[in-house]
């Protein structure tokens, strides 16, 4: 069978740093094209826009939208208008109403839409997901706090509305809450600290819940020096469960159990490939209506002004 070629769109630097070298590695993968209005990458061809790939551009059968999520619905709606495949990187939009369109466009083109969550693909996810089976869950405290400084540098759209502020990182951790717990969640009550001077929070408090009534909180902050925080820690009925680094590494009580080198951008181009070899579409909102429902429902505090 041929290669999936491919085409990224917004060469920024997830683009960059991820899936470039993912595709590199990627068996039925290839990249033969970048779209992006300043960036381009020695070697392969560069259009400024989308539009003018598809126009003037190679034969592609994918595209990986790359850019900010403000930006992402409207340029999903032209790929998959073209019948091309659809990766999105997180979160999907920057809504949650927005991208079930998408779905129904994918189907009518027989095209596959993945929406993607990369922490899914951390090492340590699915290990969690199997032990966690096997008790009883208690509590549940999502760490996730990270120096938007060292991480988002330049990155003015992240605190744009629809750039999700502190829930750009923070939904990587509900996409691993939502994939390892057994039943679905809700937002029972959500605290967001706005800087003065930005549209999207930089901290925000969680409350959520289950059916059964489980106790989750979680902290996101994005003011974060020194140590980061990417850990989910499960109180089970054996005692503690962390999912740490991110979902690196697991930990059952004080022994480490599972710990690999991060792969996540391979594995989810593996996961594409496969979609798209069979025409299938992967979109799981439920990250994207927890944070869609944090906003509903959250009570909104000023803080400081943040200069980045
Ligand atoms: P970025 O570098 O700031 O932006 C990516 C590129 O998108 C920009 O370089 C720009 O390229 C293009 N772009 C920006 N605004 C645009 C617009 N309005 N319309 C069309 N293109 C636009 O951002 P990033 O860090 O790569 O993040 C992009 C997405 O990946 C986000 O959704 C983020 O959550 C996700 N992500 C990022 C990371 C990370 O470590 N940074 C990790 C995982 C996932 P041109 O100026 O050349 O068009």
């Amino acid at each position: 069978m041929s290669d999936l070629r491919i085409a990224i769109v917004g060469f920024g630097k997830i683009a960059r740093d991820q899936h470039v070298p993912a595709i590199s590695v990627t068996p039925g993968a290839s990249l033969v094209a970048v779209a992006s209005r300043n960036a381009s990458l020695p070697g392969v061809p560069h259009f400024s826009t989308l539009a003018d790939l598809l126009r003037e551009g190679p034969e592609i059968d994918a595209v990986a939208l790359c850019m900010p999520p403000q930006a992402r619905r409207a340029l999903a709606a032209t790929a998959l208008a073209a019948r091309k495949h659809v990766m999105l990187e997180k979160p999907p939009g920057a809504t949650a109403s927005e991208i079930t369109p998408l779905i129904a466009a994918a189907d009518a083109a027989h095209v596959t839409l993945f929406a993607t969550w990369h922490s899914r693909f951390a090492p340590a996810v699915e290990p969690a997901r199997r032990l966690l089976a096997t008790r009883k869950i208690e509590e549940v405290t999502i760490t996730w706090k990270e120096d938007v400084r060292v991480w988002h540098p330049g990155q003015d759209w992240i605190f744009e509305p629809g750039g999700l502020g502190v829930f750009d990182p923070g939904i990587n951790a509900l996409s691993i809450l939502t994939r390892v717990l057994p039943q679905p969640v809700f937002v029972t009550r959500a605290d967001l600290d706005f800087p003065a001077n930005r549209g999207a929070p930089i901290a925000a408090e969680l409350e959520l819940s289950d059916m059964a009534g489980l106790p989750i909180h979680a902290a996101f902050d994005f003011r974060q020096t020194g140590p980061q925080s990417w850990d989910i820690l499960f109180q089970t009925d054996q005692g503690a469960v962390t999912l740490a680094a991110g979902g690196a590494r697991l930990i059952d009580g004080d022994t480490i159990v599972a710990v690999a080198k991060e792969a996540e951008y391979p594995a989810l181009y593996r996961r594409f490939v496969e979609l798209a070899s069979e025409r299938r579409s992967d979109v799981d909102l439920a990250p994207q209506l927890l944070v869609a429902d944090a906003f509903m429902l959250g009570r909104r505090r000023i803080v400081d002004a943040f200069e980045g």
